[in-house]
């Protein structure tokens, strides 16, 4: 059952699909249909499709390269990329420093950085959390000190993804030990390759490197790569972290695995039969499908509230979207290391990131099964934990 688009939005989601359809490269389909993992040049190829075509950054101001999409078509863009299945251009450029930067940047930086970020010739980073600064990020101690025209940085982040890759990265300070802790922190433009920059992997439990720590000794940042007035990063920050709740539930990617998890389950055979016919699986499946439904009407209610009544504050009802997708997300990661079943135990973590020839009547698709089972764990954590969540739902939603 379709949700119930009008003729337009239905006419414009064929259209997105027709051009996944035809532009999306076949060898990077592929790999997303095996969950493997997108590599830097791969990523970049693909944003770079996308924008020729105009659809790289579709939340991001007209004037700046947006598509000036109202926020069901934004949503329609992300279910059908998620579905194609494509990849999803990296986050900090995209939805992160992007609209950041139009809404707080100076105009130069905006000249200079918008067109690079949104063509990836600039990858960034995040820079927020730090040892003992991660829920509490307000917390953080990495500190900055004015020294004529630059900031000298010193401290330590943690979980600071794609920084291996990253040109540039959007990092928090402390500017102000004195002051209340929101109060004294800066957001400033870090070149990657400043000297005194160090970054050291993160192998997750999936075996994949994908986060680090990144060290910070005696970095020199100039004042002009400051974003907005010291002191106030605080601002900028929770502005950011807000942007972009349309598709916080990713009800794309979890209907993709499902949908992945009966294709297989097709073909898997079990007590001699395909488990696809198995009554306890269909249950499964039909379970996480109905959960699905209701989370998908939900995002919608939202998105059409939102419509209705724009604000730059993020709607705290999003926070059920956040904590019932990630639980969908996860949930339809297991019902994938069910279809696989003992294949799964054959964990090869280097196919992950390796080649998009895997046969699936062979049982190398199965490969990449139990990793991603494993990376999916990482939902609920990040952009603020479901236990985060939880809290803020119990005060201003059930004002408890
Ligand atoms: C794979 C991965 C990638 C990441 N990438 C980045 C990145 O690129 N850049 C970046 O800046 N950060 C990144 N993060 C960090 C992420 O934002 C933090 O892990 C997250 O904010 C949680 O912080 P923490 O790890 O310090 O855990 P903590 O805040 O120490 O939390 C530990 C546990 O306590 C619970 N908890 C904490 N406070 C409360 C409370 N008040 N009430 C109830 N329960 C509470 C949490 O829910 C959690 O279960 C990444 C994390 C992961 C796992």
């Amino acid at each position: 059952m379709d949700l119930r688009y009008t003729d337009e939005e239905l006419a414009f989601r064929d259209e997105v699909r027709a051009f996944f359809a035809t532009a999306l490269p076949p060898e990077i389909r592929r790999k997303c249909e095996l969950g493997q993992r997108i590599g830097k040049d791969e990523m970049k190829r693909w944003v770079r499709i996308l924008h020729e075509r105009g659809w790289a950054t579709p939340s991001w101001a007209p004037e700046w390269g947006g598509t000036g999409w109202d926020p069901v078509r934004q949503y329609i863009f992300k279910e059908e990329l998620a579905m194609a299945p494509a990849p999803e251009p990296i986050s900090f450029n995209m939805n992160m420093i992007g609209p950041t930067l139009i809404a707080f940047g100076s105009e130069a930086q905006k000249r200079h950085f918008l067109p690079r970020i949104a063509r990836m010739e600039d990858w960034f980073c995040q820079g927020f959390s730090e040892p003992g600064a991660g829920s509490d990020l307000a917390a953080l101690r990495t500190g900055a000190v004015l020294d004529g025209d630059h900031y000298v940085v010193n401290g330590q982040k943690l979980w600071t993804s794609t920084a291996h890759h990253a040109d540039w990265c959007f990092l928090l300070v402390r500017t102000d030990p004195a002051a209340k802790k929101q109060q004294g922190i800066t957001y400033l433009l870090m070149d990657m390759r400043s000297p005194g920059v160090s970054v050291r992997p993160i192998v997750t439990i999936d075996g994949h490197h994908e986060t680090n720590e990144m060290f910070l000794d005696n970095v020199r940042i100039p004042v002009a790569n400051r974003v907005g007035e010291e002191n106030k990063g605080w601002d900028y920050a929770k502005y950011l972290l807000g942007h972009e709740r349309s598709g916080i539930a990713r009800v794309g990617v979890s209907k993709f695995r499902v949908r992945r998890a009966r294709q297989l389950a097709a073909k898997v055979m079990q007590g001699g039969r395909p488990l696809i016919e198995d009554a306890r699986f269909q249950e499964r499946v039909a379970e996480i499908e109905i959960e699905l439904k209701a989370l998908e009407i939900t995002q919608m209610r939202l998105i059409s509230e939102t419509a209705r009544r724009p604000s730059d504050k993020p709607d705290p009802k999003s926070s059920i979207l956040k904590v019932k997708g990630s639980q969908l997300q996860q949930a339809a990661a297991e019902l994938l290391l069910e279809v696989a079943g003992l294949h799964a135990l054959e964990f090869d973590p280097g196919f992950v990131g390796g080649r998009p020839d895997a046969d699936d009547d062979a049982d190398d698709w199965a490969l990449t099964i139990a990793p991603n089972h494993y990376w999916a764990r990482h939902v609920s954590i990040v952009g603020g934990s479901n236990e985060i969540q939880r809290n803020i739902l119990a005060k201003t939603v059930l004002g408890l």
